[in-house]
């Protein structure tokens, strides 16, 4: 490892519990500008790109949640850490050819996009671990490119994704792309929100609406996420590979 590189994480890891508390502390402040109860939005540290003594640390300081966006990387890290007390999400793109793994180490999958890969989760979830939490992910800016299903289709994946056994549907998640200002960021929020809205209305009932990261969380919260994905903030800048 470069002495730089070095550096730079064992910076990250003094910082990281300073962060932490920040964050909470920012959280908890939108929640009540926004008129909630503060204990409704739950902290999910995104680990990703981001060394195993950064979890250590942020773990140390109460922080239950992670989330982790390669199958790799995030097996790697879940069995480096070995903490039985932690809570690990998958929130990347999930190939279907690759679920077992996911089924049978991670907690949550937030990027559930398409019957196969919830079927394939469903059959290889392992009993012993109990219900393995999905979100739907939602492709709110009706980009081409993007992962997610389309607004039209998540009322039937719902439907479908709710009758699987060893699975729970908890919800639906977003990741828009980056918008700059206040009301713009909560736009694509407020839609996803409606979906919610929806599905109840369809006797889908849901918990989670998981959006918002380090720079449009405060938005998100305004618009009722129940977890926010939070990475650099926390954790500083990703070491790219
Ligand atoms: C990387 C990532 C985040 C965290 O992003 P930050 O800007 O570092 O807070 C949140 N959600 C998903 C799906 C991600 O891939």
């Amino acid at each position: 490892m470069k002495p730089s590189i070095a550096k730079h994480w064992e910076q990250n890891v003094i910082r990281v519990t300073e962060n932490l508390r920040k964050i909470r502390d920012l959280l908890a402040k939108a929640a009540v500008e926004a008129g909630r109860d503060p204990d409704t939005v739950q902290l999910l540290a995104v680990s990703k790109k981001q060394p195993v003594s950064s979890v250590v640390e942020a773990a140390s300081a109460g922080q239950r949640d992670f989330g982790e966006n390669q199958l790799q990387e995030g097996l790697e890290k879940i069995a480096a850490v070995a903490d039985d007390e932690l809570v690990w999400h998958f929130i990347g793109h999930l190939q279907t050819n690759k679920t077992r793994p996911v089924a049978e180490h991670f907690h949550w999958v937030h990027s559930v996009d398409r019957l196969k890969t919830a079927a394939r989760l469903s059959r290889q979830r392992p009993d012993e671990l109990g219900d393995l939490n999905i979100c739907l992910q939602v492709n709110v800016d009706l980009e081409e490119s993007k992962s997610g299903v389309c607004v039209d289709a998540v009322a039937e994946l719902a439907g479908q994704v709710a009758e699987l056994p060893r699975l729970k549907l908890r919800g639906l998640m977003c990741l828009p792309a980056v918008r700059h200002g206040f009301a713009a960021q909560r736009e694509p929020f407020a839609r996803l929100s409606r979906l919610a809205d929806q599905l109840r209305a369809n006797g889908i009932p849901t918990d989670t609406l998981s959006m918002g990261m380090s720079d449009d969380y405060r938005a998100a919260i305004f618009e009722g996420a129940t977890i926010v994905r939070v990475g650099t903030a926390i954790f500083g800048p990703r070491i790219e590979s």
